[in-house]
């Protein structure tokens, strides 16, 4: 083993993967300027530095869950797939990351996956018209949307949810219980951060053990090419979390999600709404 010389040269920052899709909006950028420096070796050992800031595994950080105005654009029924959205969405999925080289090894260094959610208002008072939307807060445990006299009224409607999602019987709901179209929303949230979780696994392992070519120390001693090599890297990285995504798009695809969202939505009215509603109404 020969040691060439000392080099200093910057950690290349990797900006977010810009795509837009049906299924997938990149936003945001992370850039933080850093230099490493390294021991540049020829011959025909090549070791490679780890990094302290190297993503090893997921985690529960990662994930950030927005809920965005009510009766935001998504709830444009046309523009929702499967015709799904009623009285809420669970659809974006915005991806950032960074990738960094430590010694031509890629790997990633950040990585934020945002869950977008919402409901829409609108679109339940299309298909059940003047209905009064009743909610309920758990936390400073209250309803709005509904007085106390008319509580009685809203439990005989509240228990035409059908498991199945929708509502039994015939005639126009009067008071909607909108913690249906949440919960039901809340359990899709948790089905997509389960799949990416295991998905974004896979991808960060196979980024760790992305391999430059085995003559990359000679590489790294030209400019020239090693910018050849860093490009065909993070091309390399880029491609990895492509085909991660892609995989999430068709489980999405594939995958009915909605019975179980559906009873979701439907236990959180029979087992914790109407119990409230009832001390709500007997309350002084
Ligand atoms: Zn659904």
């Amino acid at each position: 083993m020969r040691i060439a010389g000392k080099i200093n040269y910057p950690i290349q920052q990797q900006k977010p993967l810009k795509e837009n899709t049906a299924a997938y909006c990149f936003i945001g950028e992370i850039d933080l300027p850093k230099t490493g420096d390294g021991i540049l070796v020829v011959g025909d050992e090549c070791p490679k530095r780890q990094s302290d800031n190297r993503i090893i595994n997921m985690k529960e950080e990662f994930f950030q869950v927005i809920q965005t105005p009510n009766n935001h654009q998504n709830c444009n029924t046309t523009s929702v797939k499967k015709g799904h959205s009623r009285g809420g969405w669970t659809g974006d999925v915005g991806l950032s990351y960074s990738q960094n080289f430590n010694l031509y090894d890629p790997y990633l260094s950040e990585l934020d996956i945002k869950i977008n959610w919402g409901l829409c208002l609108n679109n339940i008072n299309t298909i059940h018209p003047s209905v009064n939307i009743v909610d309920f807060d758990p936390v400073t445990n209250t309803f709005s949307g509904i007085t106390k006299l008319k509580a009685k009224d809203a439990i005989k409607d509240f228990k035409r949810s059908k498991i199945e999602g929708g509502f039994s019987g015939v005639g126009l709901l009067t008071y909607y219980p909108l913690p249906k179209t949440t919960y039901h929303e809340k359990k899709h949230i948790e089905q997509y951060k389960n799949k990416l979780f295991w998905l974004f696994t896979g991808a960060i392992f196979e980024v760790n053990f992305l391999e430059p070519p085995a003559n990359w120390c000679e590489i790294t001693g030209d400019p020239i090419n090693a910018l050849l090599l860093e490009i065909d890297l993070k091309r390399r990285v880029k491609l990895i979390i492509a085909k991660y995504l892609d995989d999430f798009a068709t489980w999405q695809e594939i995958t009915n999600n909605e019975p179980e969202a559906n009873e979701a939505g439907h236990n959180f009215v029979i087992n914790v709404l109407i119990p409230k509603l009832k001390e709500y109404s007997e309350s002084n």
